[in-house]
Protein backbone atom coordinates (compact mmCIF):
# COMPACT_ATOMS: atom_id res chain seq x y z
CA UNK A 1 0.00 0.00 0.00
CA UNK A 2 1.06 3.53 -0.89
CA UNK A 3 1.38 5.12 2.55
CA UNK A 4 1.92 8.53 1.55
CA UNK A 5 -1.39 8.46 -0.84
CA UNK A 6 -3.01 7.28 1.81
CA UNK A 7 -2.23 10.28 4.59
CA UNK A 8 -2.63 13.07 1.86
CA UNK A 9 -6.08 11.15 0.87
CA UNK A 10 -6.97 11.64 4.94
CA UNK A 11 -6.29 14.92 4.77
CA UNK A 12 -8.24 15.71 2.18
CA UNK A 13 -10.78 13.96 3.69
CA UNK A 14 -11.17 16.45 6.20
CA UNK A 15 -10.73 19.48 4.30
CA UNK A 16 -13.20 21.85 3.61
CA UNK A 17 -13.55 21.88 -0.62
CA UNK A 18 -16.08 18.80 -0.85
CA UNK A 19 -19.43 18.63 -2.43
CA UNK A 20 -22.36 19.07 -0.56
CA UNK A 21 -24.11 15.81 -1.18
CA UNK A 22 -26.92 16.48 0.51
CA UNK A 23 -27.49 19.57 -0.76
CA UNK A 24 -27.32 18.46 -3.74
CA UNK A 25 -29.71 15.64 -3.58
CA UNK A 26 -32.10 17.63 -2.60
CA UNK A 27 -31.81 19.85 -5.59
CA UNK A 28 -32.10 16.66 -7.42
CA UNK A 29 -35.36 15.72 -5.64
CA UNK A 30 -37.18 19.16 -6.59
CA UNK A 31 -36.03 18.61 -10.74
CA UNK A 32 -37.39 15.35 -10.05
CA UNK A 33 -40.89 16.35 -8.77
CA UNK A 34 -41.21 18.93 -11.95
CA UNK A 35 -39.38 16.59 -14.59
CA UNK A 36 -41.67 12.97 -13.54
CA UNK A 37 -45.45 12.39 -14.68
CA UNK A 38 -45.26 9.50 -12.29
CA UNK A 39 -42.58 8.07 -9.40
CA UNK A 40 -39.52 7.24 -11.31
CA UNK A 41 -38.14 3.71 -11.00
CA UNK A 42 -35.19 3.79 -8.52
CA UNK A 43 -32.62 0.45 -8.08
CA UNK A 44 -31.10 1.23 -4.55
CA UNK A 45 -28.54 -0.96 -3.30
CA UNK A 46 -28.92 -1.75 0.27
CA UNK A 47 -26.25 -3.27 2.50
CA UNK A 48 -28.34 -4.04 5.56
CA UNK A 49 -31.52 -3.07 7.34
CA UNK A 50 -30.55 -0.66 9.78
CA UNK A 51 -28.38 1.94 6.90
CA UNK A 52 -31.43 0.97 4.34
CA UNK A 53 -33.72 2.27 6.93
CA UNK A 54 -34.07 6.32 6.80
CA UNK A 55 -32.98 6.31 3.13
CA UNK A 56 -36.57 4.77 2.46
CA UNK A 57 -38.21 6.90 4.60
CA UNK A 58 -35.88 9.57 2.79
CA UNK A 59 -36.89 8.96 -0.86
CA UNK A 60 -40.45 6.75 -1.28
CA UNK A 61 -42.62 10.33 -1.55
CA UNK A 62 -40.06 10.45 -4.59
CA UNK A 63 -39.47 6.72 -6.40
CA UNK A 64 -40.74 3.53 -6.81
CA UNK A 65 -38.13 2.21 -4.80
CA UNK A 66 -36.69 -1.86 -4.93
CA UNK A 67 -34.09 -2.61 -3.07
CA UNK A 68 -30.90 -4.49 -4.52
CA UNK A 69 -29.32 -6.32 -1.80
CA UNK A 70 -25.62 -7.51 -3.49
CA UNK A 71 -23.32 -8.20 -0.62
CA UNK A 72 -21.05 -10.87 -1.68
CA UNK A 73 -18.61 -8.77 0.48
CA UNK A 74 -20.27 -10.06 3.55
CA UNK A 75 -18.14 -12.71 5.33
CA UNK A 76 -19.35 -15.80 6.76
CA UNK A 77 -22.21 -16.95 5.21
CA UNK A 78 -24.71 -17.17 8.00
CA UNK A 79 -23.57 -13.58 8.51
CA UNK A 80 -24.84 -12.16 5.21
CA UNK A 81 -28.49 -14.29 5.53
CA UNK A 82 -28.62 -12.86 9.03
CA UNK A 83 -28.43 -9.55 7.45
CA UNK A 84 -30.82 -10.61 4.47
CA UNK A 85 -33.20 -11.82 6.74
CA UNK A 86 -33.52 -8.54 8.86
CA UNK A 87 -33.59 -6.71 6.04
CA UNK A 88 -36.57 -8.44 4.51
CA UNK A 89 -37.94 -8.59 8.11
CA UNK A 90 -37.95 -4.85 8.28
CA UNK A 91 -39.16 -4.26 4.40
CA UNK A 92 -42.32 -6.48 5.55
CA UNK A 93 -42.93 -5.18 8.57
CA UNK A 94 -42.52 -1.45 7.93
CA UNK A 95 -43.00 -1.44 4.18
CA UNK A 96 -45.19 -4.20 3.11
CA UNK A 97 -45.42 -4.18 -0.88
CA UNK A 98 -44.32 -0.53 -1.44
CA UNK A 99 -40.62 -1.43 -1.55
CA UNK A 100 -39.59 -5.15 -2.83
CA UNK A 101 -36.53 -6.83 -2.62
CA UNK A 102 -33.86 -8.39 -5.19
CA UNK A 103 -31.43 -10.75 -4.15
CA UNK A 104 -28.81 -11.39 -6.30
CA UNK A 105 -26.52 -14.50 -6.57
CA UNK A 106 -24.12 -14.49 -3.36
CA UNK A 107 -20.40 -15.40 -3.87
CA UNK A 108 -17.84 -14.78 -1.20
CA UNK A 109 -15.16 -17.00 -2.50
CA UNK A 110 -14.67 -15.01 -5.81
CA UNK A 111 -15.76 -11.34 -4.53
CA UNK A 112 -13.00 -12.04 -1.86
CA UNK A 113 -10.35 -12.86 -4.61
CA UNK A 114 -10.69 -9.49 -6.23
CA UNK A 115 -10.06 -8.24 -3.10
CA UNK A 116 -7.39 -10.23 -1.83
CA UNK A 117 -4.77 -7.80 -3.12
CA UNK A 118 -5.86 -5.34 -1.03
CA UNK A 119 -6.02 -7.38 2.00
CA UNK A 120 -3.78 -5.08 4.33
CA UNK A 121 -5.31 -2.03 3.60
CA UNK A 122 -6.70 -0.16 6.57
CA UNK A 123 -10.35 0.11 6.39
CA UNK A 124 -11.61 2.77 4.33
CA UNK A 125 -8.75 2.79 1.74
CA UNK A 126 -8.33 1.23 -1.72
CA UNK A 127 -10.28 -2.29 -0.67
CA UNK A 128 -13.19 -0.42 0.19
CA UNK A 129 -13.44 2.20 -2.48
CA UNK A 130 -13.10 -1.52 -4.60
CA UNK A 131 -15.57 -3.23 -3.04
CA UNK A 132 -18.04 0.33 -3.51
CA UNK A 133 -17.36 0.05 -6.89
CA UNK A 134 -17.88 -3.82 -7.15
CA UNK A 135 -21.23 -3.40 -5.43
CA UNK A 136 -22.17 -0.31 -7.71
CA UNK A 137 -21.66 -1.93 -10.87
CA UNK A 138 -23.74 -4.91 -10.07
CA UNK A 139 -26.55 -2.51 -9.36
CA UNK A 140 -25.88 -0.95 -12.63
CA UNK A 141 -25.68 -3.91 -14.57
CA UNK A 142 -29.30 -4.95 -13.18
CA UNK A 143 -31.01 -1.84 -13.14
CA UNK A 144 -30.19 -1.63 -17.34
CA UNK A 145 -31.75 -4.94 -17.37
CA UNK A 146 -34.17 -4.30 -15.86
CA UNK A 147 -34.95 -0.80 -16.63
CA UNK A 148 -35.11 1.41 -14.20
CA UNK A 149 -34.53 4.93 -14.11
CA UNK A 150 -31.95 5.67 -11.25
CA UNK A 151 -29.44 3.73 -8.55
CA UNK A 152 -28.38 4.90 -5.68
CA UNK A 153 -26.79 3.04 -2.36
CA UNK A 154 -27.27 3.62 1.04
CA UNK A 155 -23.90 3.00 2.01
CA UNK A 156 -23.64 7.26 2.46
CA UNK A 157 -25.55 6.77 5.49
CA UNK A 158 -22.43 5.05 6.75
CA UNK A 159 -20.08 7.72 9.62
CA UNK A 160 -17.20 4.86 8.67
CA UNK A 161 -17.38 5.52 4.99
CA UNK A 162 -16.68 8.09 2.49
CA UNK A 163 -19.79 9.73 1.18
CA UNK A 164 -17.61 11.95 -1.62
CA UNK A 165 -15.93 8.66 -2.51
CA UNK A 166 -19.30 6.67 -2.50
CA UNK A 167 -20.45 9.40 -5.03
CA UNK A 168 -17.93 9.55 -7.12
CA UNK A 169 -17.63 5.80 -7.76
CA UNK A 170 -21.09 6.11 -8.16
CA UNK A 171 -21.13 9.07 -10.91
CA UNK A 172 -18.24 7.40 -12.60
CA UNK A 173 -19.56 3.70 -12.94
CA UNK A 174 -22.90 5.47 -14.51
CA UNK A 175 -20.71 6.85 -17.48
CA UNK A 176 -21.09 3.36 -18.75
CA UNK A 177 -25.38 3.27 -18.18
CA UNK A 178 -26.20 6.93 -19.91
CA UNK A 179 -29.51 5.26 -19.75
CA UNK A 180 -29.59 5.41 -16.07
CA UNK A 181 -28.41 8.69 -13.70
CA UNK A 182 -27.22 8.12 -10.61
CA UNK A 183 -28.85 9.77 -7.62
CA UNK A 184 -26.24 11.26 -5.36
CA UNK A 185 -27.05 11.23 -1.28
CA UNK A 186 -25.33 11.86 2.08
CA UNK A 187 -28.11 9.94 3.90
CA UNK A 188 -26.29 10.54 7.26
CA UNK A 189 -26.24 14.37 6.99
CA UNK A 190 -29.41 16.89 8.70
CA UNK A 191 -29.98 14.27 11.22
CA UNK A 192 -30.04 11.23 8.55
CA UNK A 193 -27.78 9.04 11.79
CA UNK A 194 -29.95 10.14 14.34
CA UNK A 195 -32.95 9.20 12.90
CA UNK A 196 -31.23 5.88 11.60
CA UNK A 197 -30.73 5.04 15.13
CA UNK A 198 -34.06 5.79 16.14
CA UNK A 199 -35.39 3.30 13.61
CA UNK A 200 -32.95 0.50 15.18
CA UNK A 201 -34.44 0.96 18.64
CA UNK A 202 -38.05 0.96 17.44
CA UNK A 203 -37.83 -1.87 15.40
CA UNK A 204 -35.28 -4.02 17.46
CA UNK A 205 -33.24 -4.42 14.18
CA UNK A 206 -30.01 -6.43 13.99
CA UNK A 207 -27.18 -4.15 13.92
CA UNK A 208 -23.58 -5.81 13.18
CA UNK A 209 -20.15 -5.06 14.85
CA UNK A 210 -18.00 -4.99 11.68
CA UNK A 211 -18.62 -3.95 8.45
CA UNK A 212 -18.55 -7.18 6.33
CA UNK A 213 -15.65 -8.79 4.12
CA UNK A 214 -13.88 -11.33 5.43
CA UNK A 215 -10.51 -8.39 6.54
CA UNK A 216 -12.97 -6.34 8.56
CA UNK A 217 -14.39 -9.63 10.38
CA UNK A 218 -10.65 -10.49 11.37
CA UNK A 219 -10.16 -7.41 12.65
CA UNK A 220 -12.79 -7.13 14.29
CA UNK A 221 -12.19 -10.43 15.89
CA UNK A 222 -8.52 -9.13 16.96
CA UNK A 223 -10.26 -6.69 18.86
CA UNK A 224 -12.43 -8.68 21.14
CA UNK A 225 -9.29 -10.74 21.86
CA UNK A 226 -7.34 -7.82 22.77
S1 LIG B 1 -14.34 -3.08 5.10
FE1 LIG B 1 -16.45 -3.00 4.24
S2 LIG B 1 -16.37 -1.64 2.46
FE2 LIG B 1 -14.26 -2.20 3.03
S3 LIG B 1 -13.79 -3.97 1.72
FE3 LIG B 1 -14.55 -4.78 3.64
S4 LIG B 1 -16.76 -5.03 3.35
FE4 LIG B 1 -16.03 -3.73 1.70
Amino acid sequence: MNKEAYLEYLKERKSSHKKNYYLLSLEELERIKKGYPIKPKLLLHACCAPCASWPLEFLSDHFEITLYYANSNIYPKEEYQKRRDELERFVQEVWNNKVSIVFPPYDNIAYTEKLAPYKDDPEGWERCFLCYRMRLEDTFAYAKENHYDFVSTVMTISRQKDSQKINEIGLDVQKKYPMIQYFVSDFKKNNGQVRRDELVKEYNLYHQDYCGCVYSYNERQKKLED
